[in-house]
């Protein structure tokens, strides 16, 4: 479809989806609130936000240990809610750990590799375009048994280097932890190539899915990836929630990462016992009203159909990139082949933040700053960047705004 094509003809249900973010109708600073820091967070539907009412209306209580009614019901709604996650990445439910979120999972398997797995002189691959979450987990398990944490390049269009990448690759390297989709350039990686790479060399792979899960169908098990996380804030979810998915032999393989109630079979004080994954990694009271709310945000993106969301966002993406790429002085952080809605771009010399302040001054919320990659700034020399993220509720509209919004701040900043 050509990119200028206006917005009702791209997908007509998008203003039926508005309508279910409560959010989303308000005015921000005198004009309708365009919201496009999906990237950081996402908005959340009525149906998220009832059930979580629903459980602290109805049934709160804690779970797996009572008897009572209240507390079978927060169990099995919870272990609903891990069935559900698992449907929508295609695992079985005993793979799905549930987390507090993206960097909780991450630290989770780095701090395993690093108690059991890491030795001096190995190696840990990341990419030049990783979220500090996923640099210094690895970072601090390396400096502390002497491994060495590698780092694939990438090319100024923002794509990993992947003839580096095989070359980096040998026995030493006990995991290979890259972003699937990178938040700050939108670099859609070719995660299949990845695995594929590293596994005929035997080596696990763990993807960084924080910025995939709301745009991009995941399929663990056809990916036949080792371990994935994600965040359930940035998937129309609660915070305070995510998943770890780890392959049943890994979870087994991996040992606890806190220890305390329900992650035990018996405890004894010379020696304990641990449950069988996915509870041996989910010490104390979990995030239980989260978790279920995570349940309803997956519930809801299988409604609209994650297909359908990637398609409006692919037209989406290409449309404001068009619309972008004609202001004066814009240049884009990212021009990655395959990418997402995650757009960084700098104008003129003009800071982020100066941008980012204009343009919340006219209703529209983004992100300026390093986005929690200041390697991956480093490396193109730049400060920070303003990012605007899609998620599948905005519009063609938001897009038109924020065009002129961004012309409005460079004419206001002179
Ligand atoms: N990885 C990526 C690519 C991210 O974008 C983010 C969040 N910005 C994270 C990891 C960390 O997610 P969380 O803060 O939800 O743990």
């Amino acid at each position: 479809m050509d990119a200028t094509t206006a917005q009702h003809t791209i997908w007509p249900e998008v203003e039926l989806i508005r309508n279910e973010f409560p959010i989303l109708q308000q005015t921000v600073n005198g004009r309708p609130l365009v919201y496009l820091d999906n990237g950081a967070t996402t908005q959340k539907p009525v149906s998220v936000i009832r059930t979580m009412q629903e459980y602290y209306t109805t049934y709160n209580s804690n779970v797996h240990r009572g008897v009572h009614t209240l507390s079978q019901k927060a169990t099995a709604a919870y272990e609903a809610a891990r069935h559900q996650l698992a449907a929508f990445i295609g695992a079985h439910h005993q793979e799905v750990v549930f987390t507090k979120g993206t960097t909780d999972a991450i630290n989770l398997v780095a701090a395993g590799f690093r108690k059991d797995i890491l030795q001096e002189g190995d190696e840990v691959i990341i990419s030049a375009m990783e979220h500090h979450s996923n640099i210094v987990p690895w970072q601090l398990a390396c400096e502390e048994k002497k491994a060495v944490l590698k780092v694939i390049p990438i090319s100024d269009q923002g794509e990993l280097d992947m003839d580096a990448f095989a070359s980096m690759l040998n026995p030493r390297v006990k995991i290979v932890s890259v972003a699937w989709v990178s938040n700050t350039l939108g670099t859609v990686n070719p995660v299949r190539e990845i695995i594929s790479l590293a596994h005929r060399q035997g080596i696990p792979v763990m993807l960084d899915a924080a910025q995939a899960a709301a745009h991009i169908p995941i399929r663990v098990h056809e990916l036949d990836v080792d371990f994935l996380a994600l965040s359930g804030h940035k998937l129309f979810g609660p915070t305070g929630i995510g998943i770890l998915y780890g392959k049943e032999s890994w979870l087994q393989k991996l040992p606890p990462y806190q220890g305390g109630g329900d992650m035990i079979k018996h405890v004894t004080f010379e020696k304990t016992t641990y449950n069988e994954p996915p509870l041996k990694f989910e010490a104390g009271t979990p995030a239980i009203c989260e978790a279920i709310g995570l349940g309803a945000a997956v519930a809801w993106v299988t409604e609209v159909g994650i297909h359908k969301i990637q398609a409006y966002e692919h037209q989406l993406t290409e449309y404001a990139v068009a619309q972008l790429r004609t202001v004066p002085g814009l240049r884009f952080i990212g021009e990655a082949k395959h990418r997402s809605g995650a757009i960084s771009f700098l104008v003129g010399n003009h800071h982020p933040s100066d941008v980012g302040i204009l343009l919340d001054q006219q209703g529209i919320a983004v992100r300026t700053g390093h986005h929690c990659t200041q390697p991956l700034c480093d490396r193109f020399g730049i400060p920070g960047t303003v990012r605007a993220s899609l998620a599948v509720y905005n519009t063609t509209d938001d897009i038109d705004r924020l065009v002129e919004g961004v012309q409005k701040a460079v004419t206001l900043l002179g």
